[in-house]
């Protein structure tokens, strides 16, 4: 049988009912994958998996909030969402949309937003709305027009947005039969942190578990709000997808970090393009930039001894890395070489 999407996977723990009109494209059931050579790499004696959510439908884990808040919006009867986005979120909302018969509507900062997700938002034939600000202001504009008109928001503020985004924390105790030690994740509005933790928690709860990971999220140097305990006007990195001054779930975030005697901490662009590279060339994985920070944090904890041997690490990888191919290219074209003759060839073959 195949997966048949977050909702009926995790059923009893979504506020869903028979009678709730399932919208879905098969969202979740992403792969746990074993990262022993980026461990070595990296020298650390620890247990590191990566959880690839890039192969959800839309091409990141924002699908799997999405489903469930286009599911609710559809059940409550709603015909237009609108959302702001760094990019995911509209390229999600788009589709979601689309498959429930809805009308999208998707706020972007100008000129801040990858290309492949802008592509995904107009060939789902959401209608978008280019903002001169950025992210934050966007924001703060659809929350304020979604409590006056009939239409729904879709951002993670939206509360089914997190009750569909813990289902990536169930899976990760299903496929290990127990939580990690640490779970690793780039953090923008902190939505997906506060989700995972919910996520644990509950699986706690129930006795699937008997321990809590301990929750590690990682922001951008240039756009960490939560680390410098102030919001931050003019954020700054390259990972689009966490440029991010004001979190949405700061708080909820606080509290995961604080509960499981984790942290909130940052990392330089240099670092997470580090990481994005070690991961895609050493483990087969080619996430997005901003996906990648989790693992840059694992690489600067561990320089400053951080782990024990034995430690079940597991970072989120966010997005797809085709995503951003535009930003890829720029951090690797030089390393082409060109051919003209078979001498060139078996040369460059090692022979
Ligand atoms: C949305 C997003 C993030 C940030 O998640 P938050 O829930 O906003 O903290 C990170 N990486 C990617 C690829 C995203 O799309």
């Amino acid at each position: 049988m195949s997966w048949p999407g977050i909702i009926e996977a995790y059923r009893r723990f979504l506020p869903v009912s028979d009678q709730t009109p399932i919208i879905t494209l098969g969202e979740g059931g992403t792969p746990l994958l074993p990262a022993p050579r980026l461990a070595a790499a990296i020298g650390a004696k620890i247990d590191l998996y990566l959880k690839y959510e890039g192969v959800n439908p839309t091409g990141s884990f924002k699908d799997r909030g999405m489903t469930l808040a286009i599911t609710k919006a559809k059940e409550e009867g709603a015909e237009k969402v609108i959302c702001a986005s760094t990019g995911n979120t509209s390229a999600a909302a788009a589709a979601y949309s689309v498959r429930g018969g809805m009308k999208a509507y998707v706020l972007i900062p100008k000129g801040k937003i990858a290309l492949g997700k802008l592509a995904q938002a107009m060939m789902h034939r959401a209608t978008i709305l280019q903002v001169q600000g950025n992210f934050d202001e966007a924001l703060a504009l659809v929350t304020d027009v979604s409590k006056t008109y009939p239409i729904t928001l879709v951002n993670s503020i939206n509360p089914y947005r997190l009750q569909g985004q813990k289902t990536g924390a169930f899976e990760v105790c299903d496929d290990l039969s127990e939580a990690p030690t640490h779970h690793f994740l780039p953090v923008g509005n902190a939505g997906n942190i506060t989700a995972y933790w919910m996520g644990y928690t509950e699986y706690l709860k129930e006795g699937k578990i008997t321990h809590l990971p301990k929750m590690m999220g990682f922001q951008a140097a240039g756009s960490a709000p939560i680390v410098l305990g102030k919001i931050v006007k003019h954020p700054k990195t390259i990972a689009t997808a966490i440029r991010i001054g004001n979190p949405a779930s700061w708080k909820n975030a606080e509290l995961a970090a604080l509960e499981s005697q984790g942290k909130i901490d940052m990392v330089t662009d240099e670092e997470i393009i580090t990481a994005y590279r070690m991961i895609a060339g050493l483990e087969g994985i080619f996430c997005e930039p901003a996906s990648a920070a989790g693992v840059a944090g694992v690489i600067k904890l561990h320089k400053r001894d951080y782990f024990k041997k034995g430690d079940r690490v597991v970072c989120t990888l966010t997005g797809h890395g085709l995503k951003d191919a535009d930003f890829s290219l720029k951090t690797s074209i030089k390393e082409t070489t060109m051919v003209k003759s078979k001498e060139d060839l078996l040369k460059s073959l090692g022979f």
